[in-house]
């Protein structure tokens, strides 16, 4: 996709869970290179939106498209290949496995047993270029020195930094960060912060769910809001601070 075309198009997607529409006729489109900040308070959809879009469930109506091709029904291993990829808003890194340990299951976006369960059946070979690549994206956040340290010995910060650089591997053109900087002390927020710019213009896309508005409102290029499954609005930072559905049901003001 050219720079500034939609790679990302999410077309009137909804999600029940029984009598619950977790996500209700929300349609936006993410554009190549741009950083989109997904807002919204808790039980808006938003995590649920990311697991339609990487495929961990299925959407009940509407069309998904990933650089042009129909994804809607395709399987997270599918849709990793193709390049997407993401972090969990509440699976972690494995603290007592090796940072590089820890980086290498970005090799496989299925959740904690299904990564476990396929590096456990990886051939020799396969192993090493694995290791090969997730040391590289380690070095690339800045973590290649400390790849044999176990992961749990890290600050809170530099552990979400290498939750992205397992997302990194398989070298995605988009990723999908559910609230990264959550629990962050404020220097490993503006740490992190540093790190998505770069690798932003270093041509990856991010879509990011974040609860601090300072943050998001510096970082993202444009803002997705939700609200009890529903987008309430879209627009720059400045575009959607001033939007009073936005300032009555999220903001409180
Ligand atoms: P957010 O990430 O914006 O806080 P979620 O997407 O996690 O919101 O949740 C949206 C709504 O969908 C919530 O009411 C939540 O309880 C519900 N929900 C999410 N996942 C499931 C699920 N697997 N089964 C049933 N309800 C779910
Ligand atoms: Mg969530």
């Amino acid at each position: 996709p050219t720079p500034g075309g939609p790679l990302l198009q999410v077309e009137r997607a909804v999600k029940t869970f029984g009598g619950l529409r977790a996500v209700s006729d929300v349609s936006f489109e993410l554009r190549a290179g741009e950083i989109l900040g997904l807002i919204g308070p808790n039980g808006a959809g938003k995590s649920t939106m990311f697991n339609l879009i990487t495929g961990v469930n299925p959407a009940s109506s509407g069309v998904i498209r990933f650089a042009g091709q129909d994804v809607t029904r395709a399987t997270a291993g599918q849709i990793h290949r193709l390049g997407i990829s993401r972090t969990f808003q509440h699976v972690k890194v494995l603290p007592e496995l090796t940072l590089l340990e820890n980086a290498m299951m970005g090799g496989y976006a299925r959740g904690k047993a299904g990564m476990l369960a396929s590096l456990l059946r990886l051939e020799r070979r396969e192993e090493a270029a694995l290791q090969h690549e997730a040391l590289s994206q380690l070095q690339r956040v800045g973590l290649g020195a400390q790849a044999y340290a176990l992961a749990g010995n890290l600050p809170l910060g530099q552990q979400r930094i290498l939750e992205v650089a397992r997302a990194l591997v398989g070298d995605p053109s988009l990723l999908l960060l559910d609230e990264p900087a959550a629990g962050l002390r404020y220097g490993e927020k503006m740490e992190l912060v540093g790190l998505l710019r770069r690798l932003r213009d270093e041509g990856i896309t991010v879509l990011i769910v974040e609860h601090d508005m300072e943050l998001v409102m510096n970082l993202v290029d444009r803002l997705v809001v939700m609200n009890s499954g529903e987008k309430l609005a879209e627009g720059s930072p400045p575009e959607v601070r001033a939007s009073p559905a936005v300032r009555e049901a999220y903001l409180g003001v």
